[in-house]
């Protein structure tokens, strides 16, 4: 039996407090907690704040305390702020993650505040959303009093958890695409008995058991994860949600996610182990944590090689989920798993084997891509091209591609390595040689004669090895690339013709941005690029956007999972 993590990547995580919003919820001094998680050796820790309620929608106490606010409201706008200047003063220490507890207050005007409050926080890693209260007004997770009000007013018990039901599924019809996870889907508990019909709803035929089944088939067919919840445990009621409905979760292929929805420092990291022993008894093995809102996959056991290997996965699922739109990041792609990752395919029953091929296809729609972390082998064959030293500064791989289409000479391949001294080396494979190399060699020479220390010609030479140690990116949509990943990584899909490449190296020229490494594949007319970058997202964001309609895609890809 292997061994279980005692750590977690928490999605409902560490409530960040209210401050000065006059009644206390979470906690102020988020510091106090990054300490405690640093000197736990945790890699990462994972906060969350509720949005602000309408006034209408507030909990007895707060009710009591008359004092005229929008709890929460102002601390909420603050948050993205707070947690960007935690991030700069631990950044070397601990990965910091921050998402929000979206509140469901019905589809009119709360529908519409809840859409201004996504806005003010954005740039966060995951949206859960959670229905606290009934339209009613009352809470379900508040008193024994507000609970057994709202029953009244209801009039069963059955008549109480179909409203929260159909509370949830309204949330998720207006909601779907503003949230990643359902928070604690039977939060009822907390206050009210479980009816009988509910606790049998694998089997029963009761209206509100087929309403519960089917809430659950909608959270799976929206690609939604479920939120794992250790609070109920902690309050006496058990896990949210029970094991019948996490059971039932796994069969429909939920994801989970993990959290404790901690309030107070004194209890950070109480129930991680526990958190993956229970999903574990429902018959998952891993689970999904978030970056930028795409799902990052999350062994649950304490193995250092298995963790590799997911690293390498999230790197592939972020770089393709991050060729799509924002609506399409979501939905769920399909993998392959063949030579060392052949051990997904115990987890990922939906997967396919590749037998010996290294590596980790991930695929959706049209879009695919495939990575590994084995070294890419030389191929012992003759080549001829041009070989370059020159200086390792933005510039140079654009004035050479520029001399180049001036004589009507199109690249085929190209691989650099920067020497790390201020020098790099660069070998170009040409599509055809018709005339005019000698001519452009001059030309080079004659124009940046600074900048090339040598620029040679040669047929008959060995193909240069330039690969070390790293994640590769394998292939896109089929198309070899063989590009080590970096930080930020350019990928494009183009018109294959003379000169369209020249556009993206001179504008990424005209900035000053660095390219660090090139790879170039091509099917028939579409042209692939990959290019490993240095320099500013927002610049080449802006540049990307700007390339016209030679180019079908360009994206700059960056890696936030750890
Ligand atoms: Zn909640
Ligand atoms: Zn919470």
């Amino acid at each position: 039996m292997k061994k279980f993590n005692d750590f977690i990547w928490e999605t409902h995580g560490i409530h960040a407090g209210t401050e000065n919003d006059h009644v206390k919820h979470g906690i102020d001094k988020l510091e106090d907690i990054v300490d405690k998680a640093i000197e736990a050796n945790h890699p990462s820790i994972t906060f969350i704040i509720h949005s602000p309620r309408l006034t209408n929608f507030r909990y007895a106490a707060e009710r009591n305390t008359n004092v005229k606010f929008i709890r929460g409201n102002r601390s909420y706008i603050n948050y993205p702020k707070r947690i960007a200047n935690l991030r700069k003063k631990y950044s070397n220490q601990i990965n910091i993650k921050f998402g929000v507890e979206l509140e469901w207050m019905g589809a009119g005007l709360g529908l519409q505040w809840s859409r201004s409050k996504i806005f003010q926080a954005e740039d966060a890693d995951f949206v859960i959303g959670s229905v606290h209260f009934a339209p009613e007004g009352l809470p379900y997770d508040g008193s024994k009093d507000e609970a057994y009000e709202l029953l009244q007013m209801r009039g069963s018990l059955e008549a109480y958890w179909n409203g929260y039901f159909n509370e949830m599924i309204e949330m998720i019809e207006s909601f779907g695409d503003m949230i990643q996870i359902i928070g604690h889907i039977d939060l009822p508990k907390l206050n009210v008995e479980v009816p009988e019909v509910l606790q049998n709803f694998e089997t029963s035929s009761h209206p509100l058991a087929n309403k519960f089944r089917t809430l659950l088939e909608i959270i799976a067919d929206r690609d939604l994860a479920l939120d794992v919840n250790m609070a109920g445990d902690f309050k006496g009621v058990g896990v949210y949600p029970t094991q019948s409905i996490l059971k039932r979760a796994y069969e429909l292929r939920i994801p989970a996610s993990v959290g404790t929805d901690t309030h107070h420092v004194k209890y950070y990291g109480e129930n991680f182990k526990e958190s993956l022993e229970y999903i574990h008894q429902a018959g998952y093995k891993h689970y999904v944590s978030y970056s930028k809102l795409i799902p990052e996959k999350r062994t649950i056991f304490d193995d250092h090689e298995l963790k590799v290997k997911y690293t390498i996965l999230n790197k592939g699922i972020e770089l393709l989920n991050q060729r799509f739109n924002h609506e399409n990041r979501r939905i769920i792609p399909d993998f392959s798993f063949g030579g060392s990752f052949t051990e997904f395919l115990d987890v990922y029953k939906n997967a396919t084997g590749m037998g010996d091929y290294n590596a980790i296809r991930i695929r959706k729609g049209n879009k695919s891509i495939t990575i590994s972390n084995e070294t890419p082998k030389i191929e012992k064959q003759k080549v001829k091209g041009l070989f370059s030293k020159h200086l390792d500064i933005p510039g140079v791989i654009s004035s050479l591609f520029n001399t180049l289409a001036s004589e009507g000479i199109n690249v085929e391949t190209a691989r650099l390595k920067s020497n790390r001294d201020g020098t790099a080396v660069a070998f170009l494979s040409l599509e055809e040689e018709n005339g005019n190399i000698k001519n452009a060699i001059d030309f080079i020479s004659g124009t940046d004669k600074e900048v090339f220390k040598s620029l040679t010609y040669k047929e008959d030479a060995d193909l240069p090895n330039y690969y070390n140690n790293g994640v590769y990116l394998l292939e896109m949509d089929g198309v070899e690339l063989k590009l080590a990943l970096s930080d930020k990584v350019i990928l494009t899909k183009h018109h294959n013709a003379p000169g369209v490449l020249l556009i993206l190296l001179s504008a990424l020229a005209s900035k000053n941005i660095n390219i660090i490494d090139l790879r170039l594949g091509k099917r028939n007319q579409v042209g692939y690029s990959a290019l490993a970058v240095d320099g500013d997202k927002n610049v080449i964001n802006n540049l990307l956007g700007k390339l016209g309609d030679q180019y079908y895609e360009s994206n700059l890809i960056e890696f936030h999972s750890k």
